[in-house]
């Protein structure tokens, strides 16, 4: 190849310096490489001219041919807008300009024949076209034009500084003169074949100057793939890299503790998901190397006992164990919950979070390290320095979404080898996200409910329709059931959302008047001592209502309540909902789940709430959520990287997501180093990736 990709694209024909930043700023495009990889956003069909006559009130894009007849400056109220008059021989319209007028005006000739083409408006009873691209129809036929007519992505700056569509078409059809459309081929001959994917320099020609619908459907799917391809096989280089390097403590019996359990204590019998589940983590557990696996579940399918029963394994092995859970009430539920379990096994469990007193701390510390401690439950309390474990063998992470990454690792400083990690979450990623996000963590799902579960009835109800709900709480606590009152809390209004709470709680004690009934409040303000009194309260069932905050929102395990009501419920997000919705159905009664919001709804909401009628699958609600979203908004900015894709979508793309994590696990599997000959052209793109492209930031 005789130009180098690596190229600045400085030096590309009709780019020139000033054009060159604008690119680099507004489109992060530095090399002639960059610039190929600017894939169309759509294309537009340019084989049809339109009459002005036949012109429809539709928002298509249309190109007209006609005269240029005038062309003025119009003063308006700011600045002035250039107007032209077109003409075609079936009638008239204005073209208008309200930017750029003045490089506009000069490259426009009066009386000559243009191609126009834009959107059209109708305005009083006439069409107009903002900001056509106007092009000579002499030049327009003269050049490089193909039926599918490319539209890059652009932004407002580069359309104010003249660079248009146009521009960037014609800057391709120079990059592809001076490199004569030779590119490297980035597949190898064996996988095209299988696949039938058309050959790189066939792709890139079509998906800017497309010949027909057909091929620019195949460079379009080879593209796509390549892309998702090359992603999976870093990711899962990275994984197995991970597990090559990094040892981990081999936990080599199945011994008494789990096997005590199993045979003697089990308070049910295991889901077939949760016996699947824990046959996984017992194989990554009894391997060398370190377990990193991430356990979905939806709220409700037992992933706690999971957890414990995989401590169970570590503690057989001579190991400790610990459960870090994002907040104090989550973090003492689990710790009494496990307290049961552990009182009959004969096995030392500790609760250790911010509000444990100092002198409690230092029995807590000095057992952890003489090892008379077995479990250490708490919260982010455990990743202090003072807590030194003798041996920590498992760490478990409950709720992992508020955990980053940092935090997972600094649990890792705490042993000479890292312990194996069980990250458990209970707000589904969608799974093609989660693969291609989470490629270093090993996946496993809980999906099933334990039986019996009734499926928690949820409607929606209006602000206007509060009596009769208040009269729906009012049988249920009769009924001897208990309730939950959710209110938003959402930080950057925490001062008007506090008074919306303490008037709620206002109002519900005036319809729910002492000392018949009796309520808990809960919230962030409060201090975590008077939180977890009212807490206990509820769930020991001398209050039968809880009004509370957010703080509820993870794991609390009331089983005896049976309806949720979320105040605002429009304010909220899916997952968040969701997981409000999942504190209830706990135990062996019909629960409900009311939606209040005010009459008002954003189509978004709209789609929310109908979700949350619609079903109680919290892997179909995160699908929603994904779409109405994005994947950036769901993964938070850190991993935002990850999705930054070219051409594929993720969403959209699963299936080529699918097929080319397939391909890419199989050549890895079947050849890992890439040494064979076949696999070369995968080793060097990936080498070159690593190198020129940075391909590191797609994994964050
Ligand atoms: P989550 O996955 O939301 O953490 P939990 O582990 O808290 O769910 O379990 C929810 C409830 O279901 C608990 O009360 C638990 O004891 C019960 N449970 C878990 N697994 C089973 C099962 N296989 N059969 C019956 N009940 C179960
Ligand atoms: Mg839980």
């Amino acid at each position: 190849m005789s130009v180098n990709l690596q190229t600045s694209i400085d030096y590309l024909k009709g780019v020139g310096p000033n054009r060159a930043e604008l690119f680099r700023k507004e489109l992060g495009i530095h090399t002639y490489q960059d610039l190929i990889n600017l894939f169309p956003n759509r294309y537009i069909d340019r084989t049809q001219f339109y009459k002005i006559n036949d012109l429809e009130r539709n928002n298509a894009d249309v190109q007209i041919i006609g005269k240029l007849k005038s062309l003025k400056e119009v003063a308006q109220k700011r600045g002035k807008r250039l107007v032209a008059t077109f003409q075609d021989e079936t009638g008239m319209m204005e073209l208008v300009w309200f930017r750029g007028q003045k490089w506009i005006k000069e490259g426009l000739e009066l009386n000559k024949i243009y191609v126009a083409f834009g959107k059209t408006n109708w305005f009083s009873g006439k069409f107009n076209m903002a900001h056509p691209e106007m092009e000579l129809l002499e030049e327009h036929k003269a050049n490089m034009r193909t039926a599918m007519q490319p539209v890059y992505p652009s932004t407002e700056k580069l359309t104010n500084r003249g660079i248009t569509n146009r521009l960037i078409n014609k800057i391709m059809q120079q990059l592809f003169l001076e490199t004569k459309g030779k590119f490297t081929e980035t597949l190898s001959d064996n996988l095209r074949t299988e696949l039938k994917l058309i050959d790189k320099q066939t792709a890139l020609f079509n998906i800017h100057f497309p010949r027909n619908q057909e091929l620019l459907a195949k460079a379009e799917f080879r593209l796509k793939f390549e892309e998702l391809f090359y992603i999976q096989l870093q990711l899962i280089i990275k994984n197995l890299i991970h597990k090559s390097k990094i040892k981990g403590f081999p936990f080599n019996q199945v011994g008494k503790y789990f096997n005590a359990f199993f045979k003697n204590h089990l308070p049910f019998n295991l889901t077939n998901a949760q016996k699947r589940v824990l046959k996984e983590i017992r194989a990554d557990l009894g391997s060398n190397a370190q377990m990193n696996r991430l356990l979905q579940g939806d709220v409700g399918s037992g992933k706690t006992i999971v957890a414990f029963m995989s401590m169970l394994m570590a503690l057989d092995n001579g190991f400790q164990a610990c459960l870090m859970a994002p907040t104090e009430i989550l973090a003492a539920q689990h710790y009494n919950g496990l307290l049961e379990w552990c009182n009959k096994l004969e096995i030392q469990i500790k609760l250790l979070t911010g509000s444990t007193k100092t002198s409690s701390r230092r029995i807590i510390h000095e057992a952890l390290e003489n090892g008379e401690l077995h479990i250490l439950i708490g919260t982010h309390a455990l990743l202090e320095d003072k807590v030194k474990f003798k041996n920590l063998g498992l760490a478990v992470i409950d709720e992992q979404h508020r955990f980053g990454v940092k935090q997972r690792s600094k649990l890792w400083q705490k042993n000479a080898l890292p312990p194996h990690i069980l990250v458990m979450t209970a707000t589904p990623i969608p799974r093609t996200l989660a693969m291609s996000v989470y490629g270093d963590l090993d996946i496993s799902v809980i999906d099933e409910l334990p039986p019996g579960r009734k499926s928690i009835k949820t409607v929606h109800r209006f602000d206007k329709n509060r009596l009769d709900v208040f009269r729906f709480i009012r049988d249920e606590i009769d009924k001897g059931r208990q309730i939950y009152i959710v209110y938003p809390l959402i930080q950057e209004n925490e001062h008007m959302d506090y008074k919306d709470l303490m008037d709620g709680y206002e109002s519900i004690s005036r319809d729910f008047p002492m000392p018949k009934y009796q309520i808990s409040i809960v919230h962030g303000k409060m201090k975590a001592a008077d939180k977890d009194y009212e807490m206990q309260r509820f769930i020991k069932g001398e209050t039968q209502i809880m009004v509370a905050t957010t703080v509820i929102e993870v794991g609390v395990n009331v089983p005896n309540a049976s309806v949720m009501i979320v105040e605002s419920a429009e304010r909220f997000g899916l997952s968040q909902l969701h997981q409000l919705r999942g504190r209830v159905g706990r135990g062996a009664e019909q629960s409900f789940c009311i939606l209040m919001t005010s009459q008002k709804l954003s189509a978004n909401s709209k789609t929310r709430l109908e979700t949350m009628v619609k079903t109680n699958d919290g892997f179909q609600i995160a699908e929603v959520d994904l779409h109405l979203r994005g994947p950036g908004d769901i993964m938070g900015t850190q991993q935002s990287g990850v999705l930054n894709l070219k051409i594929a979508d993720i969403i959209k793309d699963n299936d080529v997501l699918q097929l080319a994590r397939y391909h890419a696990k199989t050549i890895l599997k079947n050849d890992p180093a890439m040494a064979q000959p076949e696999n070369q052209v995968f080793l060097n793109t990936y080498k070159s990736m690593a190198k020129y492209k940075n391909i590191w930031n797609y994994i964050s």
